[in-house]
């Protein structure tokens, strides 16, 4: 029996299915400390920093139900030899939708024309938008997200376009993606932004005023389309206040952020500018991922304490 501590909430099913495999489990609050825990499952809320680490001498196992593991501090957890693990898959689908749903609000004035409604105002001539059709979308990092959006952008009529370094050129070949070896390129050539990279000393701040500023305005089938940056990604890559700058000076028609460099932000100017839209990182906030998340963490936690190496290991390192 392994003592598990859960501290961002976790499907009510998932808790159970460990509890009935025997595990003593706590719903603990968001940076509870670890101390006398063998396993900790938490979400984005969360910071394990060295010093939670070093304060939890018995932990084994950190599981981010969830993607990105920029929350942990990786070096100190494998330094400590404790498993971090994530559930990569389970809210891919979930992220698709959403960013969609961004890129389609960003093109169609979605978001202003409800304000302008609720405020008694029929602004149908300051509405007009443009298609997403005959466009190039251009994402930077063409992983599991990034191909989903893909293949939606593509049955919309749009052409895709990526820069990842890592990325294997037969994916993008596969996904009928022009894969660019440089990001200038991907912005000189694409009206359209999606941004599904990871958070990283590398991408941090990729998306500023010089690259907004790359980016055409026209689109491939001529159309004043303007430029329109959307990230469900992480905060940090897109630079907000460049953001702000590039949406005031008119070099951005649109811009849409799921994630933030400092969450909760609620005070941001960005966040009052006319052309700006956002949610409070809402991802993998549905049903279905939330199901998804709680059920592979649990079988994931299930197997490692009855001696199976978990799959989706994050520090490798560890099980060397
Ligand atoms: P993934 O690992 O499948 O894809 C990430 C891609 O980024 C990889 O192909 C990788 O090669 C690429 N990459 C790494 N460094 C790069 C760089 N310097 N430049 C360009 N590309 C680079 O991950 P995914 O599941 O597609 O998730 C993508 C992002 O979405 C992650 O940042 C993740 O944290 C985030 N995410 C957000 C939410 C949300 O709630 N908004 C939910 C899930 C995931």
């Amino acid at each position: 029996m392994a003592r598990i501590a859960i501290t961002d909430g976790m499907a009510e099913d998932a808790v159970l299915m460990l509890k009935e495999a025997g595990h003593e489990v706590d719903l603990l609050s968001s940076n509870s400390p670890l101390d006398g825990y063998d396993a900790a499952v938490i979400r984005s809320a969360t910071k394990i920093t060295s010093q939670i680490i070093a304060s939890a001498p018995s932990l084994k196992i950190i599981g981010r139900a969830g993607v990105g593991v920029d929350n942990i501090d990786l070096n100190a957890a494998t330094n400590a030899k404790i498993l971090v693990c994530n559930t990569p898959s389970s809210s891919t689908q979930s992220v698709v939708e959403l960013t969609i749903g961004h890129l389609l609000s960003s093109v169609r004035h979605i978001p202003a024309a409800d304000r302008d409604l609720r405020n008694g105002q029929w602004t149908k001539k300051n509405l007009r938008g443009t298609e997403l059709y005959g466009k190039c979308i251009g994402f930077i990092g063409f992983g599991r997200i990034a191909q989903g959006v893909g293949k939606v952008a593509k049955s919309l009529g749009m052409e895709l376009h990526a820069y990842d370094p890592y990325l294997p050129k037969e994916i993008a070949t596969l996904e009928k993606c022009k894969l660019h070896q440089n990001i200038e390129d991907l912005f000189r050539t694409c009206t359209h932004i999606s941004i599904h990279c990871n958070l990283t000393e590398e991408t941090q701040y990729l998306v500023n005023l010089e690259t907004l500023s790359m980016m055409p305005g026209i689109g491939a089938d001529g159309i004043e389309c303007g430029n329109h940056i959307v990230s469900c990604a992480r905060g940090g890559i897109v630079n907000e206040e460049d953001a702000l700058k590039a949406l005031k000076n008119g070099v951005l028609s649109s811009c849409a952020l799921d994630v933030f460099e400092k969450e909760p932000e609620i005070t941001h100017p960005l966040l009052q500018h006319p052309r700006f839209h956002g949610t409070p990182h809402i991802g993998a906030a549905t049903h279905e991922a939330q199901k998804r998340i709680g059920f592979e963490m649990a079988n994931l936690l299930i197997d490692f304490f009855s001696g199976t190496t978990p799959k989706s290991v994050v520090n490798k390192e560890v099980l060397a």
